[in-house]
């Protein structure tokens, strides 16, 4: 994929779609609009139309892709394989070669986030640490109750509300380079701790680490890692992405590892398709071959090798827990079985069914920010769903859902119910095993 364009696509992506419909009624956007324009039969036709020359690129279709979840749910319905993901990333690259979306605002502000913030892992954490300056401070009140924020860029105001509550210590301070299991080495793995993940939730990539440990992996946490670049590739940055790609490679020599771990569900999508962007590079092609192998999602990786059986609940008494399905794990991945067999493990608990698990929370990226009122349909939908459930815990892989939905359940004032990574329940579950009270062995 590196680098294609629309037009120069293998026309045969294009070609596949049989125009059945059958991902009609699997997409959130069509299902809110039912306008064939909104489904992906639909923008499969815009795209293939740009392909033939009979369309330009323009405002409307980039209008259209924006609108797009990207949640890959036609993928999982389509009997004809139509590759929607490398569709999808190819018409926002167009997009963004086509200028159509430019503006003043827009470029600075993707080139302060995408081109320098996800770019620099020591100024992301850097700009991580300020927020948490003008959150924990009182500064973040003072300008709520002056209104100060209708000063600030468009794109700030609308994300000022939502920034998410930066942690006190990045996974560099939770988490040593070297950490060997108690038992026997049975593996030797590297652990990828993310963006989003290291800045807001690292607490699960020391959770991560802890279950990796107690299943006789050896494991190895750089304590700088760059971006996976998935947030690039979206975005339509695929020469971005494919430099992340490399610098990762060099990072984690695959044949060094028995596996490349993930935890969240959106960038384990991207990461193990590195091959496709860097197919035309002599260098590293056959390295990115063995890396998209090496990387597993840690909830398959555990399947694969057996996750022993916690010997105490995560919690004191009885629990019960549903499982939310981010859509890049369970569409992107297809891992659906997984996270439910080991949920499964835990004693003292009962999984039920979430109805309509794989639908998309709204989350997707940045979509809460560009399309606030389907993402907050979509949010809506999933808050009652998991309000239906007798649960006190969702069980969610992927960081951007487990925002999303906290902050969908605060809105509807569910306070009881907590969201959690299901690596934090099996973490608990193995420290509960030594007492209740052990304490993270760091
Ligand atoms: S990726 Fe999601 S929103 Fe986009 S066309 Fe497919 S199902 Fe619809
Ligand atoms: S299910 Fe697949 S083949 Fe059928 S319309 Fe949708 S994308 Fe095309």
């Amino acid at each position: 994929m590196a680098h294609h364009t629309l037009k120069t696509l293998d026309y045969s992506v294009l070609q596949q779609c049989m125009h059945c419909g059958m991902c009609l009624p699997t997409c959130p956007t069509y299902d809110t609009t039912k306008r064939e324009r909104n489904s992906p039969r639909g923008r499969i036709s815009l795209m293939r139309a740009i392909a033939d020359g009979e369309l330009e690129v323009n405002d409307t279709f980039a209008d259209e892709m924006s609108y797009c979840l990207g949640c890959l749910a036609c993928q999982t319905a389509c009997p004809a394989g139509v590759n929607y993901a490398e569709l999808f990333e190819t018409a926002r690259a167009d997009i963004e070669r086509s200028g159509v979306k430019a503006a003043p605002g827009r470029g600075l502000w993707r080139t302060i986030t995408l081109r320098f913030l996800f770019m620099r892992p020591d100024a992301l954490r850097l700009a991580g640490t300020l927020m948490r300056v003008y959150q924990r401070s009182g500064l973040e009140s003072l300008v709520r109750r002056l209104g100060l924020i209708r000063l600030a860029p468009a794109a700030l105001r609308k994300l000022e509300p939502q920034a998410p509550r930066i942690a006190p210590a990045f996974s560099n301070r939770l988490i040593r380079e070297h950490e060997m299991p108690g038992t026997n080495t049975r593996y030797r793995v590297a652990m990828l701790t993310g963006c989003i993940q290291d800045l807001v939730f690292p607490d699960v990539n020391r959770d991560t680490v802890d279950v990796l440990l107690a299943n006789g992996c050896r494991v190895f946490t750089p304590p700088e890692q760059p971006c996976c670049g998935s947030l690039h590739a979206h975005n339509g940055e695929t020469a971005l992405a494919a430099k992340l790609a490399r610098r990762m490679i060099d990072l984690f020599p695959p044949d060094e590892f028995d596996a490349i771990i993930t935890n969240a569900g959106g960038c384990g999508s991207h990461l193990r398709h590195y091959s496709g962007l860097l197919d035309d590079d002599p260098h590293y092609a056959d390295l990115a071959h063995a890396w998209d192998a090496k990387v597993k999602d840690i909830q398959e990786w555990l399947v694969e090798i057996g996750c022993r059986t916690p010997l105490a609940g995560p919690f004191a008494g009885p629990a019960t827990i549903t499982y939310h399905e981010s859509c890049h794990l369970a569409h992107g991945q297809k891992i659906t079985k997984q996270p439910r067999s080991l949920l499964r493990l835990l004693p003292d608990t009962t999984l039920v069914e979430l109805p309509e698990s794989t639908w998309c929370c709204g989350s997707a990226g940045v979509y809460a920010i560009t399309q606030p009122e389907q993402a907050d349909l979509l949010l809506k939908r999933k808050t009652d769903n998991i309000r239906s459930t007798p649960s006190t815990i969702v069980a969610t892989a992927n960081p951007g859902c487990q925002l999303q939905i906290a902050r969908g359940l605060k809105n509807d004032g569910a306070a009881g119910i907590d969201v959690v990574h299901p690596m934090t329940l099996l973490a608990k579950a193995y420290r509960r095993e030594r007492g209740p009270d052990a304490a993270p062995p760091t």
